[in-house]
C-alpha cells in the first residue's frame, strides 16, 4: 500500500523573475523573464510527495476568484484538493521569486488566502489519518493551523514532520509534537537560539535540538547534502554533484520525498530524498523543477 502524506501548508502562484542580478535599496533593474507557475511550500512538498509515489491529501486555503488553475496543477499530479478552501473576497497567496545569473533566489511572499485556511478542514483531514501516515508541516501558515494539525495527527499516531521554514522568529512560533524536524543550516541556528542550545556548528546543533524537542533533525546542506539525527542514526549524507540553475523548491523536493518515503530505511530515504532535490535545482521552477519517482530510481541504477 502507498504512504499517505497529509500535507497543511501553503498554495501559491510563484511570479519567477531571472534578472543578472537582484536590484539595491531604490534600484530599478530590468528582468529577463517573468513565468507564473504553482508554488508556495505546501503546494511543492505535496507534488514532491506525489511524485515521489505516496497517496497526497492537501489542507490549504486559495482565492474563489483567481484558485482555480492552482487546484488544476494540484490535480494534475493526483494530489487529493477536497480539502483546499476556496475563500471568497481574497486573492490567492502569491510569491515574487527573482533568481539572479549565480541561481541564487530571493523571494517575497503575500499570503492571501493562505491566512484564512478553517481549522473545521484541518480537524476533518486529520481525523481520517491512521498509525503509519505522515503529516507534514511548514510554516507559511498561521501558527494556530500547524499546531492543531500536529496535535491532531500525533493523537492519532501518525508521523509529524515539520519543515521550519520560513525560520521561526519567535518561540510562539514553534510547532510540538514532532517527530521529525527538517531544517537548512540558517533554520537550525534560529531553532537552536530559541531553544536555548549554545551549540557552535551544525552537529552539535543537531544534538542540542535534538536532546530540548526529542524530536529527530535533519538538516540539509545545499550542495554538501544533508546532516541527520534520528533515533541512533547520525552522519552526514552528501549531495550529488549538479550544475545549479535555479535552487527554488530544492528544500521541498526534500521534505516531500522524504515524507513520502516513510516506510524505507533510513540511508534510503536520504539518498532518494538527496537526488529528488539535486535534480530539481538542475531546472527552473518551483513544482515544475520537482523530479518523478522514475527519474530519482534511474540516477540510482
Ligand atoms: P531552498 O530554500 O532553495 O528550497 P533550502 O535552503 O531549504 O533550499 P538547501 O539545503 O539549499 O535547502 O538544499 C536542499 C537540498 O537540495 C540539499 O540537501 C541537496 O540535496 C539539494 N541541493 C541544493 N543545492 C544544491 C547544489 N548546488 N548541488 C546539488 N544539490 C543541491
Amino acid at each position: 500500500m502507498s504512504a499517505q502524506v497529509l500535507v497543511v501548508g501553503s498554495i501559491n502562484a510563484d511570479d519567477a523573475v531571472r534578472l543578472a542580478r537582484f536590484p539595491g535599496p531604490g534600484e530599478t533593474v530590468s528582468a529577463r523573464t517573468l513565468t507564473t507557475a504553482l508554488g508556495g511550500k505546501g503546494a511543492n512538498q505535496a507534488v514532491a510527495a506525489a511524485r515521489a509515489g505516496a497517496d497526497v491529501r492537501l489542507v490549504g486555503a486559495v482565492g474563489a476568484d483567481d484558485g482555480a488553475p492552482l487546484i488544476a496543477a494540484l490535480d494534475a499530479d493526483g494530489i487529493d484538493t477536497a480539502a483546499v478552501a476556496r475563500l471568497d473576497g481574497v486573492p490567492s497567496g502569491r510569491a515574487i521569486v527573482l533568481i539572479d545569473d549565480d541561481a541564487e533566489n530571493s523571494i517575497v511572499v503575500v499570503p492571501g488566502a493562505n491566512a484564512g485556511i478553517p481549522q473545521e478542514t484541518v480537524r476533518t483531514a486529520c481525523a481520517a489519518l491512521r498509525p503509519g501516515d505522515a503529516l507534514l508541516l511548514q510554516h507559511e501558515v498561521p501558527i494556530a493551523v500547524s499546531r492543531l494539525a500536529a496535535e491532531l495527527a500525533s493523537n492519532a499516531g501518525a508521523t509529524v514532520v515539520w519543515n521550519a521554514a520560513p525560520a521561526p522568529t519567535s518561540v510562539d512560533e514553534l510547532v510540538g509534537h514532532v517527530d521529525l524536524l527538517l531544517v537548512n543550516e540558517h533554520e537550525l541556528a534560529a531553532i537552536a537560539d530559541l531553544l536555548g542550545v549554545a551549540a557552535e556548528g551544525t552537529t552539535e546543533r543537531i544534538a542540542g535540538v535534538v536532546d530540548a524537542t526529542g524530536a529527530g533533525v535533519v538538516c540539509t546542506l545545499g550542495a554538501d547534502g544533508a546532516a541527520y539525527r534520528i533515533g541512533d542514526e547520525h552522519g552526514v549524507a552528501p549531495a550529488r554533484s549538479v550544475e545549479a540553475v535555479d535552487t527554488t523548491a530544492a528544500g521541498d523536493t526534500f521534505a516531500g520525498y522524504l515524507a513520502a518515503l516513510t516506510g524505507l530505511p533510513l540511508a534510503d530515504r536520504m539518498r532518494r530524498a538527496l537526488d529528488a532535490a539535486s535534480l530539481a535545482v538542475t531546472r527552473p521552477g518551483a513544482a515544475p523543477s520537482i523530479p518523478a519517482r522514475g527519474e530519482v530510481e534511474g540516477l540510482a541504477a
